[in-house]
């Protein structure tokens, strides 16, 4: 490797939504640029017209700035080094001049055969796929065969010419040298008919004009990568550090697909995650640092982002490890910006008005996604039908008796006081108890279970009265006395 600055690229095809990997892909790339203060580029690469989506360049954009991989150059910021969109730079005529580079070289040849004939080729089954060989029937074309055909606007593609004998080597900087047979590479397309670079030409072409250092992708381009090897060797040019990373599955070791239900970013902010815990999950699929330590923000994983650390094993993506980490980050969140987010889900199940800024903070270091506050706060609004059984708690040494006899005496208490702060409401309950020589549990137990139904809230008997007020903690205490007698 030269000690040029370095460059790395997000190379997103238009196709949709932001899958995992892909986000993991940019992440890295941009680790990688940033950890060295190298420049991070965008790249779109659309000659695949077909599987083109209306609106999914905006949905990378929009990715890129909301997870702060901000981009140094691309097709909005020139760096000049564009075009930055594979249509465009096609346009330019590039690949073509490249291609017909390859032809004069020997490297590369027209082919004219038609569906029909390719159709009757023979077909191998490879990884489960069938793949037919091109029998290099075209390469046999006179000079004059070749030009009649242009000249009669007869439709072609432009093919590799891969030798017959032989090998090639690649380097992977995780997987080491990959020795393939020359006989076991099809003579791949690398100008379509529709005068279309593909992926496997271009990406070539772009990475080294665009003087790429690192490449970061995911292994299902490692087995095509011994082929790219060839186009760099056959212009003498030199590749760049390949890094390609390990699949991501499901829990059930199963490639993460859409099935799954959180295989892209924005699957995952629908479900009420905070980008930035995604973003620092995203970096441990396949990385870890040393220490094995797991909570990182952007600038921390540029500063400890070493991409020798990848690991080879498939990354499991873990829905339940992301709950825990978003439930950090919602910990660490300052309250306003924590409120701002919670407050469109406490407004989905209160709709009274109650303090909700008091809600929210009873609950901020409770939940772990957001759409978690609905049914965690769900009795204030209305209390939910329950069951005595809930009076009998071992530990507190309750049960529906002693909870009677507790809710009848403080009905009358609680009517006659005022001040229903949580101190104040806090300090009665307590003086009660101690009056009566009953521990504290004996009391709140019964009183908490009263004003909100539950087994599990998320803030104590006082705190919850003081949110509902007087009125609606002793209707809801005469509920419990009828319910118990
Ligand atoms: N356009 C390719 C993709 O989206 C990029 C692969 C690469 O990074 O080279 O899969």
């Amino acid at each position: 490797m030269s000690t040029a600055k370095i460059r790395t690229r997000y190379a997103p095809s238009p196709t949709g939504k932001m899958h995992v990997g892909n986000l993991r892909s940019a992440l890295y790339e941009f680790l990688i640029a940033k950890h060295d203060g190298g420049d991070f580029m965008l790249r779109i690469e659309d000659t695949d017209q077909e599987r083109f989506v209306e609106g999914a360049i905006d949905i990378i954009y929009r990715t890129l700035e909301k997870t702060g991989l901000k981009h140094d150059e691309g097709p909005d910021k020139d760096g000049g080094y564009g075009p930055y969109i594979q249509s465009e730079r096609m346009k330019t005529g590039i690949y073509m001049k490249y291609a017909k580079e390859l032809i004069d070289k020997g490297e590369a040849y027209y082919c004219f055969c038609d569906k029909e004939r390719l159709a009757s080729l023979k077909t191998e089954v490879v990884d489960g796929k069938e793949i037919s060989f091109y029998d290099k029937h075209c390469l046999g074309l006179s000079k004059e065969e070749i030009e009649a055909n242009l000249a009669a606007g007869k439709p072609f593609v432009i093919r590799q010419n891969i030798p017959n004998e032989g090998s090639t080597t690649f380097t992977d900087e995780l997987y080491g040298d990959i020795t393939v047979e020359n006989s076991e590479m099809d003579d791949m397309i690398l100008i379509k008919s529709d005068g279309y670079p593909t992926y496997n030409f271009a990406n070539v072409v772009d990475d080294h004009t665009m003087n790429i250092t690192h490449v970061v992708r995911g292994n299902e381009y490692l087995s095509s990568s011994p082929k790219y090897q060839r186009l760099y060797d056959a212009f003498g040019w030199q590749s760049p550090v390949y890094v390609h990373l390990p699949l991501i599955t499901d829990e059930n070791h199963k490639k993460l697909s859409k099935r799954s239900g959180h295989s892209s970013f924005e699957d995952l902010i629908d479900q009420g995650f905070v980008t930035e815990a995604v973003v620092n999950y995203i970096a441990l699929l396949g990385w870890s640092p040393e220490d094995n330590r797991e909570i990182f923000t952007l600038d921390e994983l540029i500063k400890e982002f070493d991409y020798h650390r990848i690991s080879k094993s498939p990354a499991v993506f873990d829905i339940v490890k992301l709950r825990w980490m978003n439930g950090e980050y919602i910990k660490a969140m300052d309250f306003d910006k924590f409120y701002e987010m919670a407050e469109p889900y406490l407004k989905q199940a209160i709709t009274k008005d109650l303090d909700l800024k008091k809600i929210a903070a009873m609950v901020k270091t409770r939940i772990e996604v957001f759409p978690d506050i609905c049914e965690m706060v769900d009795f204030f609004e209305e209390l939910p039908e329950y069951d005595t059984e809930m009076y009998v708690h071992k530990k507190m040494k309750t049960d529906k008796e002693s909870s009677l006899a507790v809710l009848k005496d403080l009905k009358g208490i609680l009517e006659a006081h005022d001040d229903y702060t949580n101190d104040s409401l806090y300090e009665l309950l307590q003086g009660y108890a101690a009056e009566h020589e009953y521990k504290n549990g004996y009391v709140l137990w019964p009183v908490r279970t009263a004003v909100s139904g539950k087994q599990m809230t998320p803030a104590g008997a006082t705190e919850i009265m003081e949110v509902i007020g007087k009125e609606e903690t002793l209707n809801r205490i005469e509920k419990a006395i009828q319910m118990l007698g």
